[in-house]
Parts: structure tokens; C-alpha cells; sequence
């Protein structure tokens, strides 16, 4: 689904990015692991267009991302054309960005009403059962400030699901949640797993990539190091970069 090749991303004299391969397919599951900095956030952020890339080409579906191919040379897409492209791709962020003036469901419909352009009726039947998906049946009607931070992340999924993603982005959805609430947000993604959804996640939390990923990349120094089962790389990293972070998140 995901197909990335020789990806590279500098933010001024600094490469972020070093020429990333990777591909996903349909129904995997992946987690990035890797030190602060090490260019994690910024590949997810590449692969649906928040960031522009140098060089390299991903195509998300079939379809490649940011660009049309005319003879070999690349022409950046129009903005509309890349809205359109990000569409089909969810995004959930280590803060959940929901908006504080608009109900719980009135969130969850926004874009596929606004911007999909589908019937608000429809759109609000599907946004409750995402609600009783999330675990937050009883909710539609609350305001983001009157939730817990793991209720809002569950919200943020539950729209991102709306807009019916071919791929869901996860950058440390749980990073800035209090301890207690991580396990009702890594229980919702494990469902979304389970039921065959496309994940790449970007997570410190090892039970998690461990127990739920088909396969863990470890990132360091904007190159990927080293990937594989989950269980082998977790358990039996061969590089020592590798060994060296996992070491330090013990
Ligand atoms: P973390 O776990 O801390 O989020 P990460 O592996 O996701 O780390 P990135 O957030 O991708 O790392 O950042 C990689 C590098 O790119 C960092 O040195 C960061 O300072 C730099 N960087 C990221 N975004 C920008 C930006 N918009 N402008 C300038 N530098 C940036």
C-alpha cells in the first residue's frame, strides 16, 4: 500500500532523511522505534505531504504523493490536488488537536461533511458507531475539555476513521497521555489492527509494537537500522544501535 523510495528530507543544512526505502502493505502493521530526532515523525509526515520531501518518491495506493511524473520528471501537484491525496490517509498526533467549540460528534463529522461533501445524516450514523467503537457511545454530545486526554485521543480516531482511510499514521499517540489512560487508546488501536487496517506507527511503547506490529523498523541518524519481527528485533536486535536505545528504554 505504502511504497517509498529513497526518501530524503533536510530542514536547511539538516538531513533529517537520508534516503528511506520502505514498504507497507495492505492489513500490516508497522512500528517505528528510534531515538529522539531520529527523522521518525518526520517520514510519517512525508508520507501524507505535511512535509515536502527533497528527493526520493512515495506512492501511498498506487498513487504517487505530492508530485505528477511527466517523463521521468517530477511536477509538484496542485495544493487541492494534495488535500484530495491526504483525504485517504488518517493522522492521529501525540496531541490530540481537536476543536475545543465543537461537540465530541460534531468533530467527528466535520470533514466528511465539509470537506467530502457527504449527507450530515449519513455521516452522523457512521460517527456513532465509530463512537461505540471507541468506546465513547456516551459521549457524542460532551466537548473536548470536558474529556480525559485518552477519551480525546479516542475521539481523534474515531475521526480520522470517518473520512474511511485506506492508512492510519499514529505519531506517539500515547506519548502525551497520563500513564493510566495509555492502555484505553492502545486497546482501540489493537481492534483497529485486528479488524485489518493499515497502521504505521511511530510509538515508545515496546508491549505494544511487540504484541500488535507485523514488523518493528528502528530509525537512528535518518536511515533505517534495522527491521523485522517485532519479537526478533525487540528481543534480538543484531545492530548495536539498535541494542544501545532498546537498552535505555528498559
Ligand atoms: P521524536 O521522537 O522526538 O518525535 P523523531 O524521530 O520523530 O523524534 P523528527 O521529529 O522527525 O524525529 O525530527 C528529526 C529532526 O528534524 C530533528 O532534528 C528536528 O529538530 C528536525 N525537524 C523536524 N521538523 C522540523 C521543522 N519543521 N523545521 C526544522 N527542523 C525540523
Amino acid at each position: 500500500l505504502v511504497h517509498a523510495v529513497n526518501v530524503t528530507k533536510s530542514f536547511g543544512d539538516n538531513q533529517v532523511l537520508k534516503g528511506i526505502d520502505m514498504d507497507v502493505h495492505k492489513g500490516e502493521v508497522v512500528c517505528f522505534l528510534g531515538p529522539s530526532g531520529s527523522g521518525k515523525t518526520t517520514f510519517l509526515r512525508c508520507i501524507n505531504q505535511l512535509e515536502t520531501i527533497n528527493g526520493g518518491r512515495i506512492w501511498v495506493d498506487g498513487e504517487l504523493m505530492g508530485y505528477a511524473d511527466k517523463g521521468g520528471v517530477l511536477h509538484r501537484l496542485h495544493d487541492k490536488e494534495i488535500a484530495r491525496q491526504r483525504r485517504e490517509i488518517g493522522m492521529v498526533f501525540q496531541r490530540f488537536n481537536l476543536f475545543p467549540h465543537k461537540t465530541v460528534l460534531d468533530n467527528i463529522i466535520e470533514a466528511p461533511v465539509q470537506v467530502k461533501g457527504e449527507k450530515k445524516a449519513e455521516v452522523t450514523v457512521r460517527a456513532k458507531e465509530l463512537l461505540e467503537r471507541v468506546g465513547l457511545a456516551d459521549k457524542p454530545l460532551a466537548y473536548p475539555g470536558q474529556l480525559s486526554g485518552g477519551q480525546q485521543q479516542r475521539v481523534a480516531i474515531a475521526r480520522a476513521l470517518a473520512m474511511r482511510p485506506k492508512l492510519m499514521l499514529f505519531d506517539e499517540p500515547t506519548s502525551a497521555l497520563d500513564p493510566e489512560l495509555v492502555g484505553e487508546v492502545l486497546t482501540v488501536m489493537r481492534e483497529l489492527a485486528k479488524e485489518g487496517m493499515t497502521m504505521i506507527v511511530v510509538t515508545h511503547e515496546m508491549a505494544f509494537a511487540r504484541d500488535v506490529a507485523d514488523r518493528v523498523v528502528f530509525m537512528d541518524g535518518g536511515v533505517v537500522v534495522e527491521q523485522g519481527d517485532p519479537k526478533q528485533v525487540i528481543n534480538n536486535p543484531q545492530h548495536e544501535r539498535t541494542q544501545t536505545f532498546l537498552r535505555r528504554m528498559q
